[in-house]
């Protein structure tokens, strides 16, 4: 009998940062499109639990799913793909491979055997592959191995998938992704890193099924012979994958490439419907036929690597898309921005976005930041930490508490209108201990809140420690700073805005995670409307 469940595991070869992510996403959205139900799951080969205390400068943003994991960013381009969540079964790393084989160890589990890579490591995360399959909720299941072929740490998993191929009852096939690269000099397409990429596969004992290439210049058809010449696959199955304008014109770049079709036999699958894409074509032609444009400047300071926002980068484009509008980021470093210089800096933009983020390094830029766009009446959005900033912009100068403060930043400080929640003072531990996942808010009716969601009940992501103090919330209230969203269960303010102003908003929780292409998220789509609609009011009065 075979398996209920098909996986495709997804590998990388000649260097990191092709896009593994994305060609699954894509293909998981082409098989979507004709009616599989499908998920992908990210293994990622470093010793970390989760990416939870990673630094963004390391790995980009943390992403965090409904039920609270920390993960890979990948999870996020998965989500905002298939419009389907992902949970903590979707992402893996080596440090809980071990973590859980050595807990076992230390419960007696193996029973005075010697603990091994092969088999107890490699079982273990044999046995997480297949925990999505075991639900019964999906026909296919994609898995994306992090890091490149060759490296050591990825070594088990590859084993991994070696043993899988064999294993009877068990249906997969290996989707391999390597990069061509042009030699300007001899105006050439060279193959030889990917021969040496699946030679370095076929050591470790697995043949690749199918080759997607990436490549800056089309394929000739001789390239794609010879690859699959010494590669051992069918010509058919050498799929290029050339350089796309943007990230979601992949899938339809796979469509014509029939990445979709070559998979689903090589799975033994009925090819059910042809993919049905016209939301997801609706969705690219407003992107690229904006009627207006505007500038919003993120501000925060994880700026150098890009990839430390972007959840937030890609919610500003669906809503964009969904508005029309072409949406131009401006990256601002918080560290550059201060009272004296704020008006220099940002009078240009027609939205201020201030991003979330821990710690003392360039707080201040980001409270000055808030102060300009609430005088100034910039539309404004603060997401978790730039929430909290506006709250502290707003004590301090209109309710005139001068050294408000968050505790984080200043433990000391008389008025911690930001503080840490009572169940979090004797946390130690730094990780998976942060408030994650979904909570619930109710909204009041006639805020912008309101406005966007049309809804008093939702739920949004959570990830942070820190809490506005319910102590200060009357001031607030009464000097036109309203919590507009507050947890029901326990009271906590999760959204606030200010009175007296086109558009500004701080929101406690992370409405960029479920943002998705087909589901733009409604926060962002009004604060974009809002930055549009400022932006021609104030181009009408000059005139
Ligand atoms: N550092 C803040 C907290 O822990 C905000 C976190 C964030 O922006 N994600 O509450």
């Amino acid at each position: 009998m075979a398996s209920a469940t098909k996986y495709i595991f997804v590998t990388g070869g000649v260097t990191s940062s092709l896009g593994k992510g994305i060609i699954a996403a894509s293909l998981a959205k082409l098989l979507q499109a004709r009616g599989y139900s499908v998920t992908i799951q990210k293994l990622d080969p470093y010793i970390n639990v989760d990416p939870g205390t990673l630094n963004p400068y390391e790995h980009g943003e943390c992403f965090v799913t409904e039920d609270g994991a920390e993960t890979d960013l990948d999870l996020g381009h998965y989500e905002r793909f298939l419009n389907v969540n992902t949970s903590q079964a979707n992402n893996v790393t080596t440090g809980r491979i071990y973590q859980s084989v050595i807990n076992q160890e230390r419960e007696g589990a193996f029973l005075g055997k010697t603990v091994q890579v092969i088999p107890h490591i490699t079982d273990e995360i044999k046995r997480r592959i297949k925990l999505l399959g075991n639900t019964g909720n999906y026909d296919i299941v994609i898995t994306e191995i992090g890091g490149t072929v060759g490296d050591i740490e990825s070594l088990p998993y590859i084993e991994a998938v070696r043993q899988l191929k064999w294993e009877p009852n068990f249906d997969c096939i290996v989707l391999h992704l390597t990069l061509v690269p042009f030699l300007a000099t001899s105006g050439e397409l060279k193959t030889k890193p990917t021969q040496h990429s699946v030679k370095s596969l076929l050591e470790s004992g697995v043949q690749p099924d199918i080759l997607a290439l990436r490549t800056e210049h089309k394929l000739t058809e001789g390239v794609k012979e010879k690859v699959a010449l010494f590669c051992n696959i069918s010509p058919d199955a050498v799929i290029q994958a050339i350089d796309a304008e943007t990230i979601y014109d992949v899938p339809l770049l796979m469509k014509e490439e029939e990445l979709d079709k070559v998979v689903l036999k090589k799975l033994n699958l009925e090819p059910k419907a042809e993919p049905s894409l016209d939301a997801w074509n609706s969705f690219l032609a407003k992107l690229k036929n904006p009627k207006h444009k505007i500038t919003i400047g993120l501000v925060g300071k994880y700026i150098e690597l890009k990839d430390s926002y972007k959840s937030i980068a890609e919610a500003l484009i669906h809503a964009g898309a969904n508005n029309e509008i072409d949406v131009e980021l401006e990256w601002i470093h918080s560290e550059s921005v201060n009272n004296a210089n704020a008006q220099e800096k940002l009078n240009k933009l027609n939205g201020i976005l201030v991003a979330p983020g821990f710690g003392e390094r360039g707080i201040e830029g980001k409270i000055a930041t808030v102060k300009y766009a609430r005088e100034n009446k910039v539309p404004f959005l603060g997401i978790c930490l730039g929430m909290q900033c506006a709250v502290i912009e707003f004590a301090r100068n209109v309710l005139n508490l001068k050294d408000a403060h968050s505790s984080e930043m200043d433990e000391n400080t008389a008025n911690p209108v930001i503080y840490l929640m009572e169940d979090q003072r004797d946390i130690t531990n730094k990780g998976g201990t942060m408030r994650l996942g979904a909570y619930p808010c109710h909204i009041s009716e006639g805020s912008k809140a309101y406005n966007a969601y049309q809804n008093t009940d939702i739920t949004e992501r959570h990830r942070h420690r820190y809490e506005f103090n319910n102590k200060y919330k009357n001031d607030f209230d009464n000097s036109g700073m309203k919590a507009t969203g507050i947890n029901p269960d326990n009271n906590l303010v999760e959204i606030v805005e200010v009175d007296n102003h086109p558009w500004f908003m701080g929101v406690q929780f992370h409405p960029e995670y479920k943002s998705t292409v087909l589901t733009p998220h409604p926060l962002f789509t009004e604060f974009v409307k809002a930055s549009n609609s400022v932006k021609q009011e104030n181009l009408a009065s000059k005139y």
